[in-house]
């Protein structure tokens, strides 16, 4: 099994939080069409023996292609098969001459940012779509014919209070899409945000406010019937990422466009350097190799492991290394912090938003 993801590094304009490779406007893209076609072709065999299970079309926003670069880029896909084919995209590219064209080329998973159901909250951040249209689009994908909806809300974002939180969670809910994620608010120095919170012109979330809004997510959710599989993933039994849980399996994935970072048969990782420019005049240039060393895999498997609900399976660990996780893991595990199955080692839901701490008292030397 194997994924295979693409960066449309494209948007209609640019959020104030984003921190994503994208650029405003399509400009480029009939060029960066091509530029993947052939990049595509010289890198299909970095997946091995391999079969393609799952394509991830993300961004940028890739619902801003037409219906003909839509069909232009996907015809690489035409060999293959897979369980799961998703495409990101924005409430306000909702219309059904793309919806009809997506569903007619596989496409069978729509996520959409939604990040909140609140207009004075999408207006902090740039979002484009208001509420109001963020449902009718949801009801439009679902009218459709798409039975498996992702939708992503974004907590900590300025003049969010714990009503507006409960109402987002709460209405979006009650659309009943199959898949849910919320991600806490990251302020990058560099981004919109990032200079109105340097001039002071709004206040970041406090750590225990964004706790309480994690934690009614987290009960609302669960009392809806989604499982939490991940730290900020939730979906309804069976429905979990296949794409997503790949990445966290460590199965092999290419990764095509722009900024996107790979996996390959062979266990090492690349990534296309974020440059548009250079990619679409020469896409191999810009491919370069992460070389990690034993103990950085490692940690990438510990790290990725520990942030869903089923853990990190021990066998997964080189028997060399199991001495020292267990070692730095004990000072946790008598704390509480981390648990112990026999096979695996877990953190429990209510000390995710701590995680990355946790976790980083277990990486090993
Ligand atoms: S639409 Fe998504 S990728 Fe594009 S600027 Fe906004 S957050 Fe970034």
């Amino acid at each position: 099994m194997a994924g295979i993801y693409v960066h449309v590094p494209f948007c209609h304009s640019k959020c104030a939080y984003c921190d994503f490779y994208s650029r405003a406007g399509l400009g480029a893209a009939n060029a960066y069409i091509r530029a993947l076609t052939n990049e595509f072709a010289e890198r299909i065999g970095e997946l091995g023996s391999h079969a393609v299970s799952t394509i991830y079309l993300g961004g940028g926003t890739p619902s801003i292609l037409s219906a003909e670069q839509f069909l232009e880029l996907t015809a690489i896909f035409k060999d293959f098969s897979p369980e799961e084919f998703t495409i990101e995209t924005n409430p306000e590219d909702i219309e059904s001459q793309r919806l009809e064209t997506w569903l007619k080329s596989g496409v069978n998973r729509v996520s959409m940012g939604i990040q909140s159901l609140v207009d004075s909250e999408l207006k902090a951040v740039g979002r484009r779509h208001s509420a109001e249209q963020a449902i009718a689009s949801f009801r439009k994908i679902r009218e459709a014919g798409f039975s498996n909806i992702s939708c992503d809300l974004i907590y900590g974002l300025p003049g969010q209070t714990h009503e507006s939180w409960r109402y987002s969670v709460d209405t979006l809910i009650a659309l009943r899409p199959e898949h849910l994620s919320a991600y806490s608010l990251t302020i990058e120095p560099h981004t919109a945000l990032g200079v109105r919170l340097r001039k002071g012109e709004f206040s970041e979330t406090d750590d225990e406010t964004i706790a309480t809004f994690y934690d009614y997510l987290c009960k609302a959710a669960s009392s809806a019937g989604y499982e939490h599989y991940e730290i900020s993933n939730f979906a309804l039994p069976g429905l979990y990422s296949r794409h997503n849980s790949a990445y966290w399996n460590s199965t092999p994935y290419l990764g095509l466009g722009p900024g996107a970072h790979s996996l390959g048969a062979d266990g090492i990782r690349r990534y296309v350097e974020p440059d548009i420019r250079q990619y679409t005049s020469n896409p191999s240039q810009c491919l370069k190799t992460d070389y990690e060393t034993e103990t950085e895999k490692v940690n990438d498997v510990i790290f990725t492991a520990l942030r869903t609900a089923k853990g990190l399976d021990l066998s997964s660990i080189p028997p060399e290394h199991l001495a020292e996780l267990r070692k730095n893991a004990a000072p946790l595990a008598e704390a509480g912090q981390l648990h112990y199955d026999g096979s695996r080692l877990y953190i429990s839901e209510e000390d995710w938003l701590m995680s990355d701490a946790i976790i980083r008292e277990l990486l090993i030397d």
